[in-house]
């Protein structure tokens, strides 16, 4: 694979190649020196049309720890906002021998077109695009679920995959490009998935999704999930009155305090609280949800670097017939604890 577009390429070995490369790269952070040579003299840059926190920092974080030269370059203040095109921006980072792109974009479809063209030769990384598809999101929170997952088993999560898990994605749906990442992932991983949402944050034909759907998220809260994703309200996404007023929403679709006591109570429960960031809290999530020890939103945050670092270095390191490669062991090697 030459490009990371969308959860729905990955097939469940390439799923768990990734999430396995991203454990030996968790290992690497651990070390006092947190640097491979693996990625050195090439160059990743970071192109980023829409705001972002976590992801940029990430992905910038994980291509440093490979070594790689890192190219920032936001959309705000660059030449784009004079209005040159994605084609123009292309051919700039093309003539700058960009070997990756790692694209966020406003509109679905943008890092697509761009891996399509012949206006670049560089592997492009989706880092979100409208309401389309954020696949890195769901492969850390795929990582961060394997491990919860192999730690109740009691087994290491190398090699293993979701099947028999329980999440629950809740909330915006309609506009969350990590909702649709995260449900074909774990379909591809085997999980059960029921979504969440009041029918106005639902999009058009998700009966054909391969998922439950469910506008009761207490009837869903009692059934014992394994993981509770809760998503952010994308009000800037919003060009209409999708519920009531914002209490509302946080009474019935919230993740509140009540909902959170009435888990704890159920005892032995070990059903897991996740949100992608940035969080709403009071809103989506009370505080006292998103810091119990429930919570893996900082898991979520920690596991991102390594699994990026996995896909840059399964995308630049592949030979010429397009195969990814395995981390050679001279280079885990060269860089001892
Ligand atoms: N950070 C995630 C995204 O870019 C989730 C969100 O913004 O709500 O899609």
């Amino acid at each position: 694979m030459k490009h990371l577009l969308s959860t729905t390429d990955l097939s469940r070995g390439d799923a768990i190649l990734i999430l396995d490369t991203a454990e030996e790269m968790a290992a690497v952070g651990e070390r006092e020196v947190k640097k491979l040579p693996a990625l050195r003299g090439r160059t990743v840059v970071n192109l980023f049309f829409e705001d972002s926190t976590r992801t940029r920092i990430s992905f910038e974080a994980a291509a440093k720890r490979l070594s790689a030269d890192v190219i920032n370059f936001a959309a705000k203040g660059s030449s784009v906002s004079k209005g040159e095109s994605l084609k123009d921006t292309a051919q700039t980072l093309e003539a700058m021998s960009a070997d990756a792109v790692v694209i966020r974009h406003w509109a679905s479809g943008a890092p697509a077109r761009l891996a399509s063209s012949d206006w670049i030769d560089a592997a492009v990384i989706n880092a979100g695009d409208g309401t389309h598809e954020h696949p890195t999101q769901a492969l850390l929170d795929a990582f961060t679920l394997r491990r919860h997952w192999a730690a109740l088993a009691g087994t290491s999560p190398g090699g293993s995959d979701l099947r028999g898990m329980s999440v629950a994605i809740v909330g915006d749906v309609l506009h969350s490009r990590v909702a649709r990442s995260n449900l074909w992932l774990l379909k591809t991983l085997g999980a059960d998935v029921t979504l969440v949402a009041p029918p106005t944050l639902l999009p058009v034909g998700v009966d054909s999704w391969p998922c439950r759907v469910n506008y009761n998220l207490d009837e869903v809260l009692q059934s014992g999930p394994d993981a509770v994703m809760m998503l952010r309200l994308q009000g800037e996404r919003m060009n209409a009155a999708f519920f009531p007023s914002t209490r509302e929403y946080s009474r019935r679709w919230g993740f509140d305090d009540a909902r959170l006591a009435t888990l704890d109570a159920a005892g032995g429960r070990s059903t897991v609280i996740m949100h992608p960031g940035p969080m709403n809290r009071g809103l989506e999530i009370s505080s006292a949800a998103a810091d119990s020890p429930r919570s893996t939103i900082l898991a979520q945050v920690r596991n991102g670097v390594s699994v990026r670092m996995a896909v840059l270095y399964l995308l630049l390191s592949g030979d010429s017939s397009g195969e990814p490669g395995r981390i050679p062991t001279p280079i885990l090697q060269e860089n001892p604890a």
